[in-house]
């Protein structure tokens, strides 16, 4: 019958069962199975190391895809005890000594010591390390001439009387020369180096050439308050010279501060104040006798404004590669031009103030206790009257040259978790026995003893960087380059960067780091046994009162912390107030003074050098790297509490606002967040250590999944306090936390724009920058979640 209106719409039609589209399908169906389950097992042995795998320790050609610390650490052939004894038997004492002499044998200032970087690299070679050679093209002076003297107007009945003494003509002015400086330091025969035909005059790295002639103020320690302090006593500074002392601050930031309240010219001397119970006051006998500072030693030392901006001034934030663009380097160095002298320079310039002006006694306390009282300076302020003047005369050639970074690599298993060690190698004076090369005879043990490692057997989980830096000293340029041009791979791969610069120049431990490296610094210095054994057995951490300082500047960590976010460390053995004088930046930094007075025997080198070695071990070898979140909640709390102590002097209003609270709760959230993370982190530390067996290959998979997860997160963690746009006024220092004080230079300053915003007493800026900073803290306890 045909379909018609009645048709239903859907019907039942009775077919056929269905032919198999193609024949022998059961097989072709068990064939696919088949296939595409070994093709998956075949993908997931390929991602599972053979080494898992008892019996077959193979080398891969995958090897990046293996379970790193797979057999860490009781089952290498080279475990992490193994590399620690290696790394506490190799260093010597004779070794440190034989490196040190080398180094300090000749003058090495910035740009200046190719073979000595050349030596290096073959030393680092010979050790089992490659290595090479960075250079960069630099902006730079050195010293051609000097003179600094103490003039009298003449009057005419003296002209016709004394026909014998020295005359000087300025302008139109006559002058007697009351006192030509000799700005030199003695020669001595029980010091060699301080003898050199070549050895490097008294001058300022970064200095202004220039020819001062004027009266002179006593300005104290140079500081913004004692500057401040005259201001208020009305004491004339503009048109005048400075006379300063070193000590408390950055001496850069002494010459900004003078220039920007227009005066001519700076000079620098070295107070005995500073040198503690050490000195000729007490009774003790100077260098080379004795243990107190030689009258005539001279600190040299840049003056670039070093909380401004580091590194080549006119290259900042890019690498001074040749060719580069070039900026007008004035932003970070002095236009008006400074000289360093001796105490025993400064002296005739001291008493002829005598009598002139307030004595600094009547100031605040700040003002109160120079070292020269006993040979009669009452330390009056001056101005020196108007008859009696300096002539500061400077001049330096200011160069673009080359400078050298010698760089060692050892690479580990991961390649995109990396630990810096570096040191510096360039020195004021043809010494430098404390300051770097005390941190460079280390340097070498340290090298020296990983590759002795690397001989036995061992392969490093993570990848180390070794760097001795050219160019610290006229403002850590050879470090800050280097980061600025490597700063894509270093935020990618960088996990801490360890700094030893004075490794040894007495025997009072000291440090400074970023919170996350606290714990592994307590744990490397209580492994070391100190050269003090007075109680047997005592380790450099029990002879430490255990402070470690906030990061601030002054030595190569700078670009590391500041610019690029990488957890930092500096530390080193310094003289104490009852220990021999340190001749800072001085032809007295020697060899010889070292070998008698610094550290004889050169134990705290040795000892110096194990706890760098140890800790690098620490952050190099350990599952999960050796950083610790806690600590950085419970610093930046610490940071918080004395900005409201600051505010409550400087600024009362913001002291107890709301805008400080909310800080205060974002620190708690990282707090909480940080003690969940770091108790995640030991847990798989422990599930690692305890072991497991190889037959759970998938419990290990998920294990090396979790730990890289919590390692990126320890990796990046201090990144999230860089700000893009920087601090105010000084757009190189991103770090929120952490940046050289505005006007201390060597000192930290914690939530610097903060405070600063605080200082100026500036409610936006304070508003602003509590806002940066608690999106910084948000960010970073995000990152632990
Ligand atoms: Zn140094």
């Amino acid at each position: 019958m045909p379909p018609n209106e009645q048709t239903p719409l859907i019907q039942t039609v009775l077919i056929s069962p269905p032919r198999p589209r193609y024949t022998h399908s059961t097989i072709r169906r068990f064939c696919t199975i088949a296939l595409g389950t070994t093709l998956v097992v075949i993908v997931i042995l390929f991602l599972i190391p053979g080494r898992w795998l008892p019996g077959n320790r193979s080398e891969s050609e995958w090897a990046p895809l293996r379970h790193p610390w797979s057999s860490w650490p009781e089952r290498a052939q080279f475990s992490y005890d193994d590399l620690r004894k290696v790394l506490l038997d190799t260093p010597n004492e004779e070794k440190a000594r034989q490196w040190s002499q080398y180094y300090t044998a000749g003058p090495h200032l910035a740009g200046k010591n190719l073979s000595q970087a050349i030596w290096t690299r073959e030393k680092w070679q010979e050790f089992g390390v490659q290595s090479s050679i960075v250079d960069y093209d630099i902006y730079i002076n050195y010293p051609v001439g000097h003179r600094l003297a103490l003039l009298e107007k003449k009057s005419k009945s003296k002209t016709e009387s004394a026909e014998e003494e020295q005359e000087d003509v300025i302008g139109m002015m006559k002058y007697k020369v009351k006192y030509e400086c000799s700005l030199e330091e003695d020669v001595l025969d029980e010091d060699p180096t301080s003898g050199l035909d070549n050895r490097i005059p008294t001058f300022h790295g970064y200095s202004a050439s220039g020819n001062a002639t004027a009266q002179y103020v006593y300005v104290n320690f140079g500081t913004y308050e004692d500057y401040e302090d005259l201001v208020r006593a009305n004491i004339s500074l503009k048109g005048n010279i400075a006379l300063v002392k070193y000590g408390k601050i950055f001496r850069g930031l002494k010459v900004k501060r003078a220039q920007e309240l227009g005066m001519v010219g700076v000079v620098i001397y070295t107070d005995p104040q500073e040198d503690g119970e050490m000195t000729e006051e007490n009774g003790y006998k100077t260098y080379p006798n004795g243990p107190a500072r030689n009258p005539s030693s001279v600190q040299r030392g840049s003056t670039q404004f070093l909380s401004v901006a580091p590194g080549d001034p006119t290259t900042p934030g890019y690498p001074s590669k040749p060719g580069v663009p070039r900026q007008d380097p004035h932003h970070s160095i002095p236009s008006i031009p400074s000289l360093p002298i001796s105490y025993k320079d400064a002296l005739p310039l001291l008493k002829a103030l005598n009598g002139h002006g307030p004595k600094a006694s009547d100031f605040n306390k700040y003002w109160q206790g120079g070292g020269l009282g006993y040979k009669g300076v009452q330390y009056n302020i001056g101005p020196s009257p108007s008859g009696l003047v300096l002539n500061l005369v400077n001049e330096q050639e200011y160069i673009t040259t080359p400078l050298w970074n010698v760089i060692g690599i050892i690479n580990g298993t991961l390649q995109d978790e990396v630990i810096v060690l570096g040191n510096h190698r360039d020195a004021w004076i043809a010494g430098g026995a404390g300051d770097p090369n005390s941190g460079s005879a280390c340097l070498n043990e340290v090298i020296r003893s990983f590759g002795e490692a690397l001989k036995q057997g061992w392969k490093p989980l993570r990848t180390i960087v070794f760097a001795s830096w050219d160019g610290e000293e006229y403002g850590l340029i050879g470090s800050t380059e280097w980061v600025e041009e490597y700063i894509p791979w270093l935020s990618k791969s960088a996990v801490a960067y360890l700094n030893l610069d004075a490794g040894t120049r007495g025997p009072n431990f000291d440090a400074a780091a970023s919170p996350l490296l606290n714990k592994a610094l307590y744990e490397a210095t209580s492994l070391i046994q100190s050269p003090n054994q007075t109680i047997p057995g005592q380790t450099v951490r029990d002879l430490w009162d255990g402070h470690i300082r906030t990061m601030g500047s002054g030595s190569d960590f700078t670009a590391f912390q500041d610019f690029a976010g990488i957890p930092s460390l500096d530390m080193g053995f310094a003289s104490g107030p009852d220990s021999p004088v340190y001749h800072y930046h001085s032809n007295y930094d020697s060899f010889a003074w070292m070998d008698k007075f610094g550290d004889v025997g050169w134990h705290y080198h040795v000892a110096i050098t194990k706890v760098w070695a140890v800790l690098a071990a620490a952050l190099v070898e350990t599952p999960i790297i050796a950083l610790n979140a806690t600590d950085y909640a419970t610093g930046l709390d610490t940071y918080l509490h004395s900005v409201k102590k600051l505010s409550t002097t400087a600024f009362p209003s913001v002291a107890d606002s709301p805008i400080l609270d909310s800080l205060e709760s974002a620190i708690a959230r990282l707090y909480n967040a940080s003690i969940t993370f770091d108790a995640k982190a030991a847990d798989l530390a422990d599930i690692i250590n305890s072991g497991v067996p190889w037959w759970r290959w998938w419990r290990k998979a998920q294990l090396y999944y979790q730990v890289r997860q919590v390692n990126d997160r320890y990796k990046y963690l201090e990144r999230n306090f860089l700000h893009k746009e920087g601090l105010d006024g000084r757009s190189w220092f991103k770090h929120v936390v952490f940046a050289p004080g505005l006007w201390t230079g060597y000192a930290g300053a914690t939530f610097p724009g903060l405070v600063e915003a605080v200082d100026r007493k500036d409610r936006e800026g304070v508003e602003r920058w509590s806002k940066i900073i608690e999106k910084n803290i948000d960010d970073a306890t995000e990152s632990l979640k």
